[in-house]
């Protein structure tokens, strides 16, 4: 299933995306229908479909994710005005791409959720 992924075919570029940071553990790269000025996707370049995935041999993954956004952020200078970090887990959280991904989202105000 993982061959066939959207997001596998933008890490080994056989569809393009527009992207901004990639390393031996993660690919970063724009959200084709961004939902604030700055809107990137961070996925690992191993499978892993979704948060329920996450175990002892891999959780390491997602700090490298988060250490990885922040630094975007960094650099896209959104740091100071802040931003927000979402990862959507299955149904009910609203993942709609079967591949574990997390949202980096601002350049402006965003809504609250709750
Ligand atoms: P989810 O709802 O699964 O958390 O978010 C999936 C995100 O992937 C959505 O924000 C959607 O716009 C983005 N997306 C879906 N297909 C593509 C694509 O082919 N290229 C890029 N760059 N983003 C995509």
């Amino acid at each position: 299933m993982q061959d066939d992924s959207i997001f596998k075919k933008i890490i080994t570029k056989k569809i393009p995306a527009h992207i901004v940071y990639q390393d031996e553990k993660v690919t970063a790269f724009k959200d084709i229908k961004p939902k604030a000025p700055v809107h990137i996707l961070i996925i690992p370049n191993v499978f892993i479909a979704s948060l329920n995935d996450i175990n002892k041999k891999n959780k390491s993954i997602l700090s490298h994710m988060f250490y990885v956004a922040t630094d975007i952020a960094k650099r896209k200078k959104i740091s100071q005005e802040g931003y927000r970090i979402i990862i959507n887990c299955n149904k009910n959280g609203g993942q709609e791409i079967n591949y574990l991904h997390m949202h980096l989202l601002g350049g402006k105000k965003l809504g609250s959720f709750f």
